[in-house]
């Protein structure tokens, strides 16, 4: 079963070295994340798979990877310095700022409905360009990819004889300056971002609107996230951003929030090409543009059946990588018995549990909100034991629980039980899986097993795939470690393996094990991995 909250994905992030709050040292920047070790590979795993899905598996993309810094004017044209805001709103009574269309007309940390009216609010960071601190002097932060790959569309086109239709693709950073950052990696500062910007002819951009959705839909499914999990909402015509045409909103059920956003698949019309051109009067277009002096650069293509020079219409699937990396934990999270605890141990802990929930309700120092939010997770934890047995440690982590005595107590019950009978494994797909294979020594103070064991793990790593060694527990600790960062396979290297060449290998899922011959380890994985 996948997460059911997100607590349990955080603390996971956090235990296991996925993801770091950044600056933690100085208490943190405020939406703002590091990847750590492990989170590095998935990210870049996750990154590496859609680029090669989205450009090496077509024969009609290019890449691209564009500067953060653009001309000022990008910004101007695209639309984004007009219309690039938010509607913040104050809380008069405590001062905290938040998102007008977030809120409900209620202030989220003090209740009181005393909120200033809307205002628009840029997101768009600014930062000085040159030694000279003048009010002209400065540049923006870009907040999306897409306007790099339009600005390049005339040298893409004249560099590569690309015919329509084509597209590029782009990852890279985008920063937005959120009022209200939140929901760990779901709502940042600085994010990374995948985006796709495809070229069609007029006319035809609808089609292509839903090949790219079905396309995309299939991509989410083979990095595990599958198509009964997500929602396409189609979004308003009220609702739609300036440049849209017709958006999907591919929402995502992520466990605490519900479904949200982690894609959108825009129809941009001929928009962003018309609006960053000159002459535009004589270029035919359908969309409302901002008239554009500066431009030096018609962006148009030459149809030869036609014989007349036309803007092309863009379809732009644009995803953030931190919303996608969250969904993947979440889809990949699982909490398993492997041996059912016996049912006086599992008595036992909901008594324990019981009690610390009796002591939460009673307790009148803790804020109202964060006693409910106690009893009603406590609750839900109760009503599924023995399952929800792990989830106990993500409760006794929430703000308060620390406050209660008996926590220790129910900590003192459920851990033992949770570590004996239970295992959190994260069952990636593999192609992603930040770690590949594990390699473990059967005895760590063996000279033979830790030599071999250390030439596999070299060996395997040189292939490409990301290897670790271990040696610092016993074998069932070192597997159910890295079933909880969801290393698909595990080497055991035994006195057998010194004999006859074979280790064995554990597969993550299925916990089954089978000696293979070590030369043929690395087809062996690859065919796995695929
Ligand atoms: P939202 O309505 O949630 O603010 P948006 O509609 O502004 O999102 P887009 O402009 O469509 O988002 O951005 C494309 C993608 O970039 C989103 O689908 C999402 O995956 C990601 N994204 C946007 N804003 C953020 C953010 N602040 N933090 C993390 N990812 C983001």
């Amino acid at each position: 079963m996948p997460a059911t909250t997100l607590e349990q994905v955080v603390a996971l992030a956090k235990r296991r070295g996925f993801v770091f709050p950044s600056s933690e040292i100085y208490g943190g920047l405020q939406g703002v994340f590091d990847y750590g070790p492990l989170g590095v590979e998935l990210k870049n795993n996750i990154q590496s798979d859609w680029w090669r899905t989205n450009v090496y598996e077509r024969d009609d993309m290019e890449g691209l990877d564009a500067a953060i810094l653009m001309n000022r004017l990008v910004w101007k044209y695209s639309g984004h310095e007009e219309t690039f805001n938010d509607p913040l709103v104050d809380c008069r009574n405590c001062k905290s700022r938040w998102r007008a269309d977030h809120i409900k007309g209620k202030c989220p940390n003090c209740g009181s409905t005393d909120l200033t009216e809307p205002r628009p609010f840029n997101m768009m960071f600014k930062t000085q360009v040159g030694p000279v601190a003048d009010s002209d002097s400065f540049a923006y932060l870009r907040p999306e990819t897409a306007q790099g790959i339009f600005a390049n569309f005339a040298n893409v086109l004249a560099t590569t004889s690309r015919k329509l239709p084509f597209g590029v693709a782009q990852i890279g950073k985008g920063f937005r300056n959120e009022i209200n950052p939140r929901n760990f990696l779901f709502r940042v500062r600085e994010f990374d971002m995948m985006e796709i910007e495809y070229f069609v002819m007029p006319g035809t951009d609808e089609q292509w609107h839903e090949h790219w959705l079905e396309a995309r839909l299939s991509w989410w499914a083979g990095i595990g996230v599958p198509r009964d999990q997500i929602q396409v909402y189609d979004v308003f015509k009220a609702d739609l951003a300036h440049y849209s045409k017709r958006t999907y909103d591919l929402m995502y059920n992520y466990p605490t929030l519900g479904y949200q956003e982690i894609e959108g698949i825009a129809n941009r019309t001929d928009f962003d090409l018309g609006s960053h051109s000159r002459d535009q009067d004589k270029l035919g277009l359908t969309a409302k543009v901002i008239p554009n002096p500066d431009s030096l650069a018609r962006l148009t293509y030459f149809d030869q059946a036609s014989n007349r020079h036309v803007v092309p219409f863009v379809v732009e699937p644009s995803a953030g990588v931190g919303r996608c990396f969250l969904a993947v934990m979440s889809e990949a999270y699982d909490e398993q018995i492997v041996k059912a605890p016996p049912a006086e141990k599992v008595e036992a802990v909901a008594q324990a549990l019981q009690a610390f929930l009796k002591s939460v309700g009673r307790n009148e120092k803790l804020a109202a909100e964060t006693r409910d939010a106690l009893l009603e997770r406590g609750e839900a934890i109760a009503a599924a034991l023995p399952e929800a047995l792990p989830q106990i440690e993500t409760l006794l982590a929430m703000p308060g629980a620390d406050q209660i005595e008996v926590g220790k107590k129910l900590r003192g019950q459920a851990q033992p039980v949770a570590d004996e009978h239970f295992r959190t494994v994260l069952r990636f797909v593999p192609k992603i899986a930040p770690v590949k294979a594990a390699v473990f020594p059967l005895k760590r103070n063996h000279e033979g097993l830790v030599g071999t064991a250390k030439g596999i793990r070299k060996a395997l790593q040189k292939t490409g795939m990301r290897t670790v060694y271990d040696d610092t527990g016993a074998i069932g600790r070192l597997y159910r470690r890295q079933d909880e960062i969801g290393t698909p396979f595990c080497i055991t290297v035994d006195f057998q393996s010194l004999e006859d060449g074979t280790v064995t290998v554990r597969d993550r899922d299925s916990m089954a094990q089978e000696r293979v011959a070590s030369g043929e380890l690395e087809s062996y994985l690859r065919e796995k991995i695929g």
